[in-house]
């Protein structure tokens, strides 16, 4: 299989964020994107820290608030207005998982969709249902920047997509759909699997579990874009048993280096996208 350089990809899009960043902050606006994380997970931790560093390296304003596991929701939600309310703060993005003792979607929901860079306020993921003009869900958008890059085409294509997720497996089934792609969306109720993913020209695995996806579910040339982070003996694998499926004719992307660089480019291009509506609303 041939690889797609997620790294490379990526580094291509910031360069063109980066002139768009700078011609802002001519205008006096310095995009500013604040992440919320609570407790200490330590994936979560690692993912917030790239964030900040990406966002800082682009000379963005960039803020983490770093509450501890036993915060109240009440505390959590006033911080978000406040966010909400800050003009220099053009994003804000709760890193997920939140601890159990707070509701997910009542946080979600607070933030305000005109800052909800993730795309995950129902406000937003409803326009991307109806297609109208929003914040796309970043992994998602992320996976199709890297088809673009290889100049792809879906239109008409069959695209299985593994998971269902909010963040990943039903935006990029919607981002298909609006590509012409005819779409299956699998879950963990889905029978016969392997016969469904033999059909793909493009496979998408966003299930997180490790090496799941074998040479044997995989048609001879598809584009198999592996999504899953999983953690194996200390080592980041994929969904994807890259070694069995990269004997195969295709696309590949790998895990690290694939989707996962994507993700937090695409968080930028939001911030970005967000604090230019600001200047064109002056
Ligand atoms: P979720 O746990 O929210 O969803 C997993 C989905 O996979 C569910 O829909 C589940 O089905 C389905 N599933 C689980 N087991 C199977 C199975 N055996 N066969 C078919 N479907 C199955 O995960 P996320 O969508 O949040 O994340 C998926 C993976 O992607 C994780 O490894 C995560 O770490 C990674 N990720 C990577 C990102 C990146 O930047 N690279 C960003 C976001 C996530 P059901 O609905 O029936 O339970």
């Amino acid at each position: 299989m041939q690889t797609i350089n997620g790294k490379e990809v990526s580094k291509k899009i910031r360069e063109e964020l980066q002139n768009e960043i700078d011609q802002l902050k001519e205008k006096g606006i310095t995009p500013g994107l604040s992440v919320i994380i609570v407790g200490d997970n330590p994936a979560s931790k690692t993912y917030v820290k790239s964030k900040d560093k990406a966002c800082k390296q682009l000379g963005m304003k960039s803020e983490v608030h770093s509450l501890d596991g036993d915060v109240s929701e009440e505390e959590l939600l006033n911080l978000i207005d406040k966010l909400n309310n800050d003009e220099t703060i053009h994003g804000i993005l709760v890193q997920l998982p939140l601890p159990n003792h707070i509701d997910e979607k009542k946080v979600i929901e607070k933030i305000s969709p005109n800052k909800d860079v993730d795309g995950f306020h129902p406000i937003n993921a409803g326009k991307l249902l109806v297609g109208e003009d929003t914040f796309i869900p970043c992994t998602p958008h992320g996976i199709i920047k890297l088809m673009e890059s290889e100049n792809i085409d879906i239109e008409g294509k069959r695209a299985v997509i593994l998971g269902r997720s909010n963040i990943v497996g039903k935006p990029i089934s919607l981002l298909l759909l609006e590509k012409n792609a005819t779409v299956t969306i699998c879950h963990s109720k889905t029978e016969n699997l392997k016969e469904i993913t033999k059909e793909a020209d493009i496979l998408i695995a966003a299930i997180g579990k490790a090496n799941f996806v074998k040479s044997d579910m995989v048609k001879d040339g598809a584009i198999v874009i592996d999504v899953g982070i999983n953690r194996v003996d200390g080592k980041l694998v994929g969904d994807v048993d890259f070694d069995s499926v990269n004997k195969l004719n295709g696309f590949i992307t790998p895990v690290p280096g694939g989707v996962g660089p994507m993700t937090i480019t695409m968080l930028i291009y939001n911030t970005v996208i967000a604090a230019r509506r600001l200047e064109r609303g002056k």
